[in-house]
């Protein structure tokens, strides 16, 4: 049987600013799967043009959730032929603006 060589996961990589790193979870809270990138986001699949969606097509929700108080979606893309999880934590920025509202 022959060894396979271990990928290296570079060539994914996607640039996610820190102030997006507020949250992450090794694995996803619900399915348990590994992710692979995670960022906070305002709204899910936004902005349009950044890479951490990956390609129109290539992009599969797998499951939502909330833990801690903080919503996230859970989703897959396919970059160069390879699955890759990811997770988006969902600001909730609506939620402020309706309490302020109410006060
Ligand atoms: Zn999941």
């Amino acid at each position: 049987m022959k060894l396979r060589k271990k990928d290296k996961p570079e060539s994914h990589a996607v640039p996610i600013p820190s102030e997006m790193l507020a949250n992450w979870a090794p694995r996803c809270p619900v399915c348990h799967e590994t992710i692979h990138e995670q960022a906070t986001v305002e709204r899910f699949g936004e902005p349009r043009d950044w890479q951490f969606w990956g390609y129109p097509g290539s992009r599969w929700r797998r499951c939502e959730g909330e833990t801690g108080g903080k919503r996230f979606v859970h989703f897959r893309v396919d970059v160069n032929g390879r699955l890759y999880g990811r997770l988006a934590w969902i600001r909730p920025a609506e939620d402020k603006a309706m309490q302020e509202a109410l006060l």
